[in-house]
This record gives structure tokens, sequence and C-alpha cells, in this order.
């Protein structure tokens, strides 16, 4: 068996030691003689499964008492809907535009409402964060909305903007779990899973009690209520059951890592080794304003188109997979989560080394 280092986007990389014991208890979950594939969703079984989740990641995220957690389906995307329609009590909200992630939210929440955008970066191409300590914050929004790490294009908000009151709505996708996160400066935070968390198929929402209400805009589908799936404990209908057992197993194994904090100072430290190196090399350059790196995405170019490819071509018979940059970006980007280990960036780094060397 060969493991390649994978450095995609998204679904992304998994930790190994999770991935094993799923293999383990592939035909036969702890003795009850089926695969978590298998069971109920109504089963106690499985309501240990889904419990224990909840409980470790309110744990890892010091989740507050009066905030809901749902596992929900249809991936972050769909929260671009689900957003606006539980929310725009006004039909309006402002939206900070800083990749295409927010863009798409942005475009979807139109549908519903007036919706303004009160800072963007798309100016340079998306390769910054905005200032956001003094925005124009419409009177009558009913929720201001960022994507907090850009996966696209590798920034990430460092500070919580100021929404003057308003409650705060943020896609984490691609950071979440990375580093602490003050819950309580959020009114919502959602997630799809296969960035930095589990297999596609799950979304998850933290949502603060009081914003769940039946109070959604006409015709919001019974799904898409975020009131219905929080009576229902995430089980209205079937969840995606085994994605949130790959979910719990890589929460448990967060706790085992010492929690985020130690997740963060890992992070630093992996996202330091390649960004020292971007720094000096005469070659490779990062895309982003310093001051707004990711931690988890990196997106680098050498400025010539066919150097590019050759080198992402070059990094693959190396073992080095999905180093290409997005398809709208071009270049190169690797994406080091949280279950990239530090020896993978210190090899991409001593490949990199050579390939500047040999092509110089
Ligand atoms: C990948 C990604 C999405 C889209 O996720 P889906 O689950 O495919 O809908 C949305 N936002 C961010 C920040 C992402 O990285």
């Amino acid at each position: 068996m060969a493991r390649v280092y994978n450095f995609s986007a998204g679904p992304a990389v998994l930790p190994e030691e999770v991935l094993k014991e799923a293999a383990d208890e592939m035909l036969d979950y702890r003795g009850c003689g089926m695969s978590v594939m298998e069971m109920s969703h109504r089963s106690k079984m499985f309501s240990d499964i889904i419990e224990t989740a909840e409980a470790d990641l309110r744990d890892l995220l010091k989740i507050p008492d009066n905030y809901k957690v749902l596992f929900l389906q249809g991936g972050a995307s769909q929260q671009f809907s689900a957003v606006p329609m539980n929310l725009m009590k006004n039909k309006a909200a402002d939206y900070i535009v800083t990749g295409q992630w927010a863009k798409k939210a942005c475009q979807e929440a139109k549908k519903y409402g007036k919706v303004n955008v009160i800072a963007s970066s798309e100016d340079k191409t998306f390769t910054y964060i905005p200032d956001c300590s003094d925005l124009p914050v419409s009177e009558d929004a009913d929720y201001v909305y960022v994507c907090w790490n850009n996966t696209i294009y590798g920034t990430k908000y460092q500070q919580v903007p100021d929404t003057k009151g308003k409650i705060l709505v943020a896609d984490m996708s691609s950071s979440i779990l990375s580093e602490p996160v003050n819950v309580e400066d959020f009114g919502v935070i959602y997630f799809g899973v296969q960035k930095n968390v589990g297999p596609a198929g799950v979304v998850v929402c933290i949502i603060r009690e009081d914003l769940i209400t039946d109070d959604v805009l006409p015709g919001t589908p019974t799904m898409l209520k975020w009131k219905t799936q929080a009576d229902a404990d995430s089980l209205y209908n079937t969840p995606p059951c085994y994605g949130i057992y790959i979910c719990g197993k890589v929460f448990q194994w967060l706790k085992k890592q010492g929690g985020l904090e130690a997740m963060q100072k890992r992070n630093e430290e992996k996202a330091k080794i390649l960004y020292d190196f971007l720094d000096q090399s005469e070659m490779f350059r990062g895309t982003v304003e310093k001051k707004d790196r990711s931690l988890m995405n990196v997106p680098f170019v050498t400025g010539d188109k066919d150097l590019d490819a050759k080198f992402v071509a070059e990094a693959k018979e190396a073992g080095f997979e999905n180093l290409k940059g997005h398809r709208t970006v071009g270049g190169m980007r690797a994406s080091i989560y949280n279950a990239m280990p530090k020896e993978g960036v210190e090899k991409l780094v001593e490949f990199m080394k050579k390939f500047e060397e040999e092509n110089k």
C-alpha cells in the first residue's frame, strides 16, 4: 500500500488512523454484526455515534449551550440558500465578497431579498481581505455574511469584522477546527466537512438558538428550515450517517492531538515552512498579501504557465498529488489541512528546491 501526499483542496486528506479504524469496523461495528452504513439511524448504536460526535465538537470549539449543532446534507452550497431563507426577516443582507464561494452565496441570497456588497477584494482578484473595521453596514440588514477562509485564493480573516451589532454568518468550510474560534462572535457558523473534517455529504451548522424560528421566508422547504432540523436533533429524515460517523472519529482524533490550540500551533509551523520557502525562492512566489495568508490553502505560481504545468506533472510523479491550482486561478495550490503531516510539507519544499535548482 502506498499513500501519496495529497494536497487536494477538497475532498481532502483524512488522518490515516481514522481511515484504519473505520476499515477495522467496516464489517462489524463494535460487535453489532453490521457496518455503520447498514444500521438504522434510529438505533441506539447510531444515537451514540451522533451524540458523541456532537459532544466532541462542542468540546473542541467550546460551543456555548445556547447554540445548536446540526448535521445536515446538501453541502455548504445548500446553506447559501438556507441562510437567507431562515434569516431574512427584513429581506436585506450585507455580504463581504472575498472569493468565489462568498460570491456564490451572495448571488444566491439575491433571489430572496436586497443584498448589498459592503466590501470586496475582487479588484485585486481576491488576493487580500478588505479592511473590516468600519464597514458601511446597512441599517436594515438581517445579517452580515463572510467566507472565513477562502479556499481557492488562500486568504483568511485575521480579525472578526465589526458588524455594528448585526448578526455575523460565516462559512468556515476550509478552516474549521484548524485553530480555536470564538463561537460567540458569530450567529451562524457552518462548514461542509470535506475540506478539514470528513467525507463529502455532511454540512455542520452551529446556530445561535434565537435565530432558529418558524419565521422563515414563505416557501422555504421543510428540509431547509433550521427549526425542522433542530427540533428533530438532525434526524428529521435519514441523515448522512456514515459521514457523521467519520466526522466523529476525526473529532476524537483532534482531541487526542491536544485540541485546537495544539492544532493551531502545528498548522502555523507547517504553513511557515512553505511560506518561508516561497518568500525566499527566486522561482516560486505566493499570490496573496502576507497579512491575510491562510494556514490551510497556499496558492503559488512561477509566473510561467508552462513551468507551472511541468512542476505539477513532476510533483505528481514524485508522489505529491493535487497541486494544480483552481481552474479559475491557475498556478499551484497546496492545501495543508489538519491531516497533512508536517513531513508532507517538508518533503514538498525539498522537492520545490530541487525543481528550482534543475530549472534555473
Ligand atoms: C468547498 C467549499 C464550499 C462548497 O462546498 P460544497 O459542500 O461542495 O457545497 C463552500 N464554501 C467554501 C469555503 C468551500 O471551501
